[in-house]
């Protein structure tokens, strides 16, 4: 019987937390963190406007590119950023009970539609010794949704990453998001949420420990 002990993050301290670790991780000697070619974005942006009819010279879309160029450069940091280097600063611990993050919240950018997907991550892991800080987990998801992303290798990134940086017993994670691609075009159905989940180890192959994991992530009134 495995004991559980759960962690839930508080969104606004866990953004805070988020904020104050990226102010450390570059000094001003680190390399510019998005080497994204933004002038190659504001001309295919000024392309596409013209190509639906409009006047990219027109007032309110002067400044359009660069603005979309720059929040490119943002949605898809991740691309540019390691999310193992954030699982290697582990301590070691003797702690056999499940560590649960739920409610890790995130916004990412489907793949096939350049749209965004957002929703919740949760993540559930079984240490063997190697335990993170709880917002390290935060910033993994971060990184891996800061991407062009299908929702499903997502969730499969994050879980093979913590199984082969933290060497996990088990490894859970289940990730629900809305997709616009579904919501605002196409078949239209706002309120679809999409469910996908990743299980590895003793939370694959133990029916018991699955269940009890899963119970964990939805044990409790939900939305
Ligand atoms: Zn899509």
């Amino acid at each position: 019987m495995v004991r559980l002990f759960t962690f839930m993050t508080d969104d606004s301290s866990m953004r805070g937390s988020l904020a104050a670790e990226a102010d450390g991780d570059h000094d001003a000697t680190s390399p510019p963190r998005s080497p994204v070619d933004q002038e190659r974005i504001k001309r295919a942006v000024r392309e596409i406007l013209a190509a639906v009819g409009e006047d990219p010279d027109r007032e309110g879309l002067l400044e359009t590119p660069a603005r979309v160029a720059r929040m490119y450069a943002e949605l898809f940091a991740g691309l540019h950023d390691d999310p193992r280097q954030h699982l290697r600063k582990f301590f070691t611990e003797k702690y056999d009970e499940v560590v649960l993050v739920r409610d890790i919240s995130f916004n990412s950018m489907c793949e096939h539609h350049m749209l965004p997907f957002m929703g919740v991550a949760h993540i559930g892991y079984l240490p063997a010794g190697r335990v993170v800080g709880l917002s390290k987990l935060a910033r993994v998801v971060e990184v891996v949704a800061r991407r062009p992303q299908v929702q499903e290798r997502m969730t499969e990134t994050i879980a093979d990453l913590l199984v082969e940086e933290l060497d996990a017993k088990g490894v859970a994670v289940v990730i629900e998001a809305s997709h616009s691609c579904m919501t605002i075009r196409g078949i239209r159905k706002p309120g679809s949420l999409c469910v996908t989940s990743a299980m590895r180890g003793i939370f694959r192959s133990h029916l018991s420990s699955r269940s009890e994991i899963m119970t964990l992530i939805y044990g409790r009134p939900h939305a």
